[in-house]
């Protein structure tokens, strides 16, 4: 069957904000043999072409004049192992959440610090997700990619990708170049908990869980997180809106000096992360309601949209709070979500 291609199709159910936009063209991928399809159709020549998962980490801010293609690539085997590791590959298509849940329960455990985090396989290594303690890097063997200015498929290996903080060669030099077909993943033969995260540790003290399994920190991560997150189905949001900031250790000492309750971790080589989160509620944002955007009461990173907010609304709220919160502590926040 040719590739079916649609016009002026609507992003709505694409992305987690909610917002209203669309696109010139819209192409559905099921199968690698549709990718080379895609790559040799006239559409592709002139237009600007943007890959779209599950939506939950995009926030559209105006119609886009190109060519949207959606990942539906499916699919999961064991292919081998290492001698510390099993290797999974995944399809780029399939629900990360549902692949994290399905391996813990057929003892493949590994991933269930990353539990609830909304998207599919394929946008994982976009931005090296994490969550309580681990990062997708960690658990991270290869990944197989379609090239569309090499027009074939390519493989990446971990040292390829240049995983770093919420961030990725795919974030910079092949944003939109190279649209991932399936991860595969490196579970650990000895596994071993990771529960030091302040929030899971508490959690199962409160459960009375002294040796958690694998399903025991799957089943805290998700209780956490339904607690602290808005349900994008509820309220549409695309989680943390902005990374967490790095200053030096000057910078750190200076703000604490003034703002002794001010949320911060000590990295590697001296620098501090400091918690977004804290900074724009010292701001005093959380909760605030511009329009139909908002930010979320019980999270301050999450932006939300309060019903039928447009992307540029979104945005305005995310650029106040930019400029309040550097007006304030002389701090850059940056987004975290893509801007379309
Ligand atoms: C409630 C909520 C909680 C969240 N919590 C977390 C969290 O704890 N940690 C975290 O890291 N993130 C979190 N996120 C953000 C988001 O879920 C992740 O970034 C997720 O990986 C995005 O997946 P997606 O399929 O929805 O990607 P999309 O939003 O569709 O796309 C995101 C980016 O990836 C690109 N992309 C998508 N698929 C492919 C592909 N197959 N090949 C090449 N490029 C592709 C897109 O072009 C875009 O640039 C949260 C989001 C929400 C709504």
């Amino acid at each position: 069957m040719p590739l079916e291609v649609l016009e002026n199709a609507a992003l709505r159910p694409f992305n987690t904000f909610g917002v209203d936009a669309r696109a010139r063209f819209f192409v559905r991928i099921t199968s690698t043999d549709e990718l080379s399809e895609l790559d040799h159709h006239p559409l592709m020549g002139g237009l600007r072409r943007l890959i779209v998962g599950g939506g939950s980490n995009l926030l559209f801010v105006s119609d886009f004049d190109g060519v949207v293609v959606k990942v539906d690539l499916r699919g999961l085997q064991e292919v081998g192992d290492t001698a510390d590791a099993w290797l999974l590959e995944v399809g780029a298509g399939e629900n990360w959440h549902g692949t994290v849940e399905s391996l813990v329960a057929s003892d493949r455990p590994g991933l269930e610090n990353l539990a609830l985090i909304p998207g599919q396989v394929g946008a994982a290594p976009i931005q090296n997700i994490g969550a309580y303690g681990l990062e997708l890097a960690e658990r991270f063997h290869s990944l197989s990619a379609w090239d569309f200015e090499l027009h074939r498929a390519v493989t990446m290996a971990l040292d390829e990708c240049n995983f770093g903080y919420r961030d990725s060669v795919f974030k910079k030099d092949l944003a939109s170049r190279r649209l991932i077909t399936a991860v595969t993943l490196a579970l650990p033969k000895r596994w071993h908990a990771i529960a030091g995260y302040a929030d899971v540790a508490n959690e199962l003290k409160h459960r009375g869980i002294v040796q958690p399994s694998a399903r025991d920190i799957f089943d805290t991560v998700v209780a956490i997180r339904r607690r602290k997150l808005p349900d994008p189905m509820c309220l549409g949001n695309a989680g943390s809106f902005f990374k967490n900031p790095i200053v030096s250790r000057e910078k750190h000492g200076e703000l604490i000096a003034r703002f002794p309750s001010l949320v911060g971790y000590a990295l590697p080589g001296g620098r501090f992360k400091l918690a977004a989160g804290w900074l724009i509620d010292a701001a005093g944002l959380k909760g605030a309601t511009r329009g139909r955007a908002g930010i979320y009461e019980k999270q301050a990173l999450v932006l939300v949209n309060r019903g039928g907010a447009t992307g540029a609304e979104i945005l305005a709220l995310a650029r106040e709070v930019q400029d309040k919160v550097a007006e304030r502590f002389g701090v850059e926040l940056e987004p975290e979500p893509v801007i379309v």
